[in-house]
């Protein structure tokens, strides 16, 4: 079994669960630990007593901490791969790459604990100075899904380690292999015990100990909507501090100026690699009318190319959906939609390969309306809903009609159409030319309206959530 790592010691629990293959059901990756309630406290209580020690301890000590992670994680980065490939399904070389982003995430946060936005400024009053300092805000609980089972553990654990904050980690339970590696990796970095905790398990159980729990002073989750909504419920009418990441029904919009092969690339990408199972993909195509037909037989010919298969096969494009449940959420969409008077032009259907895994053809519906409830609700499959539009005014008013705002795309050769959609486009995160899905590790991350509660992640934002502000008066 592998167990949890609650103040720096491996604990078993009662119940562990196998973590299965989605391309190959027939294999199980290994038993992982399930925690309960009690463990879960146990957790935190580690994190609560080993605090202090930590956020007043050597900044150096925690500078060499999280470079070596990102070292070993680099170093590691196809053996990793390859364990991420398996249990979540995206295609080697996507999770290779992923790996080596958790890596440098580490590199980079481990000099983000070196310059914390701190200031010294002249007071009004004479005689006097004002320093504005960066704290951290505490125990930090760290909820996350399984669509990036590493990258996003650690653009949530490494700045929280690296502004002096201490840990309790609980992954997404269908892909606690990659969670687990990273922990083993962490509990040999020199942090002590206490300071970074894995409580692998059931949402309803390690996570719902995590939200009733007072001593929890922060909480950064990502994961579905329904879940975000439980989580802000769980904690309303309490000071914890909140940061959620949830959906997206991210628009991309093509122009009749795009480059068609561009346009299609990016739509391509964003709508289908890792099969369709993130949060920035794009989902909604919006073409404008000169370029619509051409758009969409370019579209569907490289749809119906694509290779779906083992994650671990050389040839695979489009790896597996990650479990049966999410496989069929895919498919009753994909009902919905003909339902709805979709045009489903290619895919949408399950398909056998030598292995019993949960492939699905992706799915290409055109003829859409943005009133569709495929064009409405997050699928988070291989799922992509061309929707015309009269012109560049027409779709951005589209792109823009929806309660998500986690990112959207553009695909056009006009820098005026490109600078008025980046100004007027009601997104966290706008790509002109490039596909919505793929993002830098060093700048922050984050959606508007209902995709993202709290500050955004990662680059220089990460400081607003993983710190407090205290002001000091100096009177020498
Ligand atoms: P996804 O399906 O994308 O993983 P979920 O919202 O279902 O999204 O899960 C995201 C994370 O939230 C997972 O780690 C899951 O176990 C956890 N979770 C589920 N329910 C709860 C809950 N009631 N309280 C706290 N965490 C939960």
């Amino acid at each position: 079994m592998h167990a949890n790592h609650i103040n720096g010691r491996w604990v078993e629990s009662a119940h562990a669960a196998p973590n299965i293959n989605p391309s190959n059901l027939a294999e199980s990756l290994g038993d992982y630990a399930h925690a309960d309630e009690a463990q879960t406290q146990d957790a935190i209580t580690a994190a609560h007593s080993a605090l202090d020690d930590w956020r007043c301890g050597s900044v150096q000590a925690r500078v060499d901490s999280l470079d070596l992670i990102g070292t070993e994680l680099l170093a590691r980065r196809q053996e990793l791969g390859k364990l991420l490939a398996q249990e979540e399904g995206k295609t080697l070389p996507e999770a290779i790459g992923e790996v080596a982003r958790a890596g440098y995430i580490f590199k980079y946060f481990s000099q983000e604990a070196l310059r914390p936005d701190s200031r010294i400024t002249p007071s009004v009053r004479q005689g006097l100075t004002v320093e504005t300092l960066r704290e951290p805000v505490g125990v930090v609980g760290i909820i996350t899904p399984w669509n990036f089972p590493i990258a996003i553990p650690a653009w949530k654990i490494a700045p929280a380690l690296a502004f002096g904050n201490t840990v309790v980690f609980k992954p997404a339970e269908l892909v606690p292999g990659s969670a687990w590696a990273l922990a083993e990796i962490i509990s040999r970095s020199g942090i002590p015990p206490g300071v970074f905790n894995l409580v692998n398990g059931r949402g309803s159980a390690v996570g719902a100990a995590m939200t009733s729990d007072l001593r929890i002073d922060a909480l950064t989750f990502t994961g579905s909507v329904g879940t975000g909504q439980k989580i802000a419920q769980a904690l309303a009418g309490r000071t914890t501090r909140l940061q959620m990441e949830m959906g997206g029904k991210n628009p991309l919009v093509v122009t009749d100026d795009a480059s068609l092969e561009r346009a299609v690339e990016c739509a391509v990408q964003g709508a289908f690699y890792s099969t369709g199972q993130r949060c920035t993909a794009s989902s909604r195509i919006i073409v404008t009318r000169g370029i619509h037909q051409r758009f969409v037989e370019a579209f569907r010919a490289k749809a119906e190319s694509l290779v779906v298969g083992h994650a671990l096969d050389p040839d695979t494009q489009i790896g597996p959906v990650v479990d049966e449940s999410q496989l069929e959420q895919d498919l009753a969409y994909i009902a919905i939609g003909k339902n709805e008077g979709a045009t489903l032009a290619w895919g949408g259907q399950r398909v056998a390969r030598a292995t019993n895994g949960l492939f699905l053809q992706p799915a290409l519906f055109v003829d859409c309306d943005n009133s569709m409830l495929i064009c409405k609700e997050e699928i988070f499959g291989p799922v992509a809903a061309v929707i015309p539009a009269n012109d560049y005014e027409h779709a951005l008013h589209i792109a823009n009609d929806t309660p998500f705002g986690l990112c959207a795309g553009i695909c056009t050769t006009s820098l005026g159409i490109a600078q008025h959609f980046k100004t007027h486009s009601r997104a966290g995160m706008v790509m002109v030319n490039a596909p919505t899905a793929g993002v830098d590790y060093h700048v922050p991350f984050g959606g508007a309206k209902a995709s993202s509660y709290g500050s955004h992640e990662q680059g220089p934002a990460a400081q607003e959530f993983y710190t407090t502000t205290k002001t000091a008066y100096i009177c020498p």
